[in-house]
């Protein structure tokens, strides 16, 4: 059986920035380069997270070297960690409701 990556069997998702033109010269901005590229398990199943990074092509914009991206997708992770924010966090809520029946059970 041919050695499978985790990342060729989870379905591809990517992002672009919400908004379309610079808000320097009203240009369309341009796809320019990937952001990053992240294997993020969420509690549906994992999910190969892609965010583009868009820039305005006009000529001698001042908006020109900056960076475009999503916010959604920044919304998706924290920092140095496999696990979606929505995972932690639900995680997070079950480990405290799990505490909190313990000490309700220790107390009876
Ligand atoms: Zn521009």
């Amino acid at each position: 059986m041919p050695y499978l990556k985790k990342s060729k069997i989870a379905p591809k998702v990517s992002y672009r920035p919400e908004q379309n033109l610079c808000p320097f010269c009203q240009n369309i901005l341009k796809r320019d380069h990937i952001l990053w590229r992240k294997y993020l398990i969420f509690s549906t199943g994992p999910q190969v997270v892609t965010t583009w990074a868009y820039r305005c092509s006009a000529v001698g914009c001042p908006g020109a070297k900056t960076d475009y991206h999503s916010a959604k997708a920044e919304k998706l992770h924290l920092r140095k960690h496999r696990f979606s924010r929505e995972l932690i966090v639900r995680m997070t809520l079950l480990k405290k409701q799990h505490i909190n029946n313990r000490r309700t059970q220790s107390a009876a």
